[in-house]
């Protein structure tokens, strides 16, 4: 996956035609966490995993991102999630870095215990480089908003209160309104700016979905709310279609008792995987990465891809799709509402003040829309697709603000 991060990155860097150091310079992490983390699970055995945080840059400010707890998290992996992070908080023009980490565990076989007690163990690893003003987690895939308020307190033991440490607490524990749902509504805003362009409307679209975790649920009872009909939804055990549209809060709950959407008594079952070449007219991968490939791209039926994801898309699926004139939304722009909402919690925590949801839903259209502007903008000048544009964007502005805080002889243009 850091390859096709770096690939990604290299296009534009060719656009703008910067050299081998600097790309280096620009690709290379600012500091790699690696921690040992050895508890006990419910009956008393050893258990060992490892914890990862990459600390990718911190030109624009404080570093931001995710924390996974998966079997497949590894060091590769994570400073690929974590470069990312790094230009899709340049694209939204928030005043944080990149970062990304997490635990190689499978919390589906643990005991919430034994969850407890790893989450504490790895933030007493790392209590020394994470802070309200170094680096901030948040949520990712199956780390819950009770996952990040033990952050906060284990952190608070060593650092004092400290609200700001973390982001997607819960409600009552100094998290944010609209942030649960905030990568989801990211992506609706971001599709009905794009559909604005092409002269279609949301109420007419059709939907297939992969994965009805955070990001997807609440995209799809969002984009349900305007009219769109959600034909097809995957997850890691199995799927369910309905042509006239799933019923999408009944899907929900029935997602919160079963933890799948499999047997879900409202649709027709399908395989998860088939949800990603469903007829659809617009597809929503929205679960783990490296999903759409050379193998699956001919088939993909719909014309846009909004990636819910991080990574869903292999460069060479990119490219089939590129050619059969598919519009993708790329994850840097398409599920940078996350995040945009984790800055408005992290803003209130430390001037300990709260906004209403009105606002909060307020601003972060106003950041989404525009974003979207400047990639679609910069795209069309540049003549390149919108991936490109977006890496474009993320790296001119934190290339341009690091030679801001220093001296360089080099001249060096961005
Ligand atoms: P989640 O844990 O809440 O949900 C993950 C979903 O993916 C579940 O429905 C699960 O069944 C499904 N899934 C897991 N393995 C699968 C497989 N092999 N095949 C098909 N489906 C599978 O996670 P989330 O927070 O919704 O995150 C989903 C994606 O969105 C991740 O790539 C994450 O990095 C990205 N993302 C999340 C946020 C956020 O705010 N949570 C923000 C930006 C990007």
């Amino acid at each position: 996956m850091l390859e096709e991060t770096q690939y990604y990155f290299n296009q534009a860097a060719d656009v703008l035609g910067l050299s081998e150091k600097v790309r280096r310079i620009l690709l290379t992490p600012f500091r790699v966490i690696k921690v040992e983390i050895i508890t006990e699970d419910d009956q008393g055995q050893l258990m060992h995993h490892l914890g990862y945080r990459i600390q990718h840059n911190k030109v624009r400010g404080p570093m931001k991102g995710g924390l996974r707890f998966h079997p497949t998290v590894n060091e590769d992996h994570a400073a690929s999630l974590a470069s990312l992070m790094t230009w899709k908080t340049a694209v939204v023009d928030l005043p944080f870095g990149g970062a990304k980490g997490g635990i190689n565990c499978d919390p589906t076989m643990m005991s919430e215990r034994a969850l407890h007690a790893v989450t504490r163990k790895f933030v007493e690893q790392i209590k020394e480089v994470i802070g309200p003003t170094l680096d901030i987690p948040a949520p990712d895939v199956n780390t819950t908003p009770k996952v990040m308020g033990w952050i906060m307190d284990e952190y608070s033991k060593y650092a004092g209160f400290s609200p700001g440490v973390v982001t997607g607490k819960p409600l009552h524990l100094f998290g944010s309104p609209g942030r649960e749902e905030a990568t989801g509504r990211g992506l609706m805003i971001v599709l009905q700016e794009a559909l604005k362009d092409r002269g279609q409307v949301l109420s007419n679209m059709t939907v297939a979905m992969q994965g009805f975790g955070n990001v997807g649920s609440h995209a799809a009872r969002l984009l349900a709310a305007e009219g769109a009909k959600i034909v097809a939804v995957g997850d890691h055990k199995g799927g369910v279609s309905r042509a006239d549209g799933l019923p999408v809060g009944d899907l929900i709950d029935w997602v919160q008792e079963h933890r799948t959407v499999q047997g879900f008594p409202g649709g027709n079952a399908c395989a998860g995987s088939d949800v990603l070449t469903w007829k659809a007219d617009v597809l929503i991968p929205a679960a783990l990465g490296d999903v759409l490939t050379k193998d699956n791209a001919h088939e993909v039926q719909a014309k846009i891809i909004l990636e819910g994801a991080n990574g869903p898309t292999t460069p060479e699926a990119n490219e089939i799709l590129q050619k059969r004139n598919v519009l993708i939304i790329p994850d840097i722009l398409a599920n940078a509402g996350g995040v945009t909402v984790s800055y408005f919690e992290w803003a209130q925590n430390i001037q300990q003040f709260r906004w209403e949801t009105e606002q909060v839903q307020k601003e972060l259209s106003k950041i989404m829309r525009k974003a979207y502007r400047d990639v679609t903008e910069l795209a069309k000048e540049k003549k390149v697709d919108l991936r490109t544009a977006a890496f474009l964007l993320g790296i001119r502005r934190v290339g341009q603000a690091a030679l801001s805080r220093v001296h360089i002889s080099e001249d060096i243009q961005f």
